[in-house]
């Protein structure tokens, strides 16, 4: 069951702001999505890999996947075919892997960079020392990586009630991503996306600039 009314008043606040809105389906059943489908809704958000095949097969050729989760080099050719955008890209070694798979299927796939910033260890992403070193081997291997398009930054904040904390890692995840605009992908507009804000903590990542919210329990109740 979808609760309309949070995703209507989700969607009018984030339209009128220009955030995009990834309606976060995991684990939901294809009849959830269809309904919110029926609304409008087009982008969804999925974080196992056979179970976005399986979903991608059953719905609507116009929705937009998006991969959030952690994936492994290995299973990027099941979802190259039809993916949208990899949310949580943390090694240069996944980064030539989604490339290889984009040019077999004749494709350009969109990126984020996944960061770290939370405080708990057993979170993906990258530090901004790895980050840094990450862009050095793009830098280098730039035109060997034409069909792999880095779209932005995407980050998730330590489980925690204390708002401060919350804030100051969105804060940097959000200063890195406008760092790395104006030098790394300075002129380069596509280079637009930073991807912060789950259901509890939305609020504070708008109000700390993201552009794009992965929302899941708030609209499809909790898992
Ligand atoms: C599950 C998940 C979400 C959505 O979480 P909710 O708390 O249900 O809104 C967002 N981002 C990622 C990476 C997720 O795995």
């Amino acid at each position: 069951m979808i609760n309309e009314l949070v995703w209507r008043q989700l969607k009018s606040q984030l339209d009128a702001k220009g955030v995009t809105l990834v309606a976060v389906s995991k684990t939901k059943p294809v009849a959830d999505i269809l309904a919110l489908y029926a609304l409008g809704q087009r982008d969804f958000g999925e974080n196992y890999v056979q179970e976005l095949v399986d979903k991608h097969a059953q719905l609507p050729n116009d929705i937009r996947w998006h991969f959030i989760g952690h994936l492994q080099s290995n299973k990027v050719k099941q979802i190259a075919p039809f993916v949208q955008m990899i949310h949580a890209v943390d090694s240069f070694k996944l980064l030539i892997e989604i490339n290889k798979h984009a040019v077999r299927n004749g494709r350009t796939l969109d990126v984020l960079l996944q960061m770290h910033i939370a405080e708990e260890e057993t979170k993906f992403g990258m530090d901004v020392t790895e980050i840094f070193n990450f862009m050095d081997y793009y830098r280098a291997q730039k035109n060997e990586l034409k069909q792999v398009n880095i779209r932005g930054l995407m980050g998730m904040s330590s489980l925690t009630d204390d708002v401060k904390k919350v804030e100051q890692e969105f804060l940097q995840l959000h200063n890195r991503f406008l760092v790395m605009q104006r030098t790394d992908f300075m002129g380069i507009d596509t280079f637009n996306i930073c991807s912060m804000g789950m259901s509890t903590d939305y609020p504070i990542a708008l109000h700390c600039g993201s552009t794009m919210v992965r929302i899941g329990s708030a609209i499809f109740g909790s898992r």
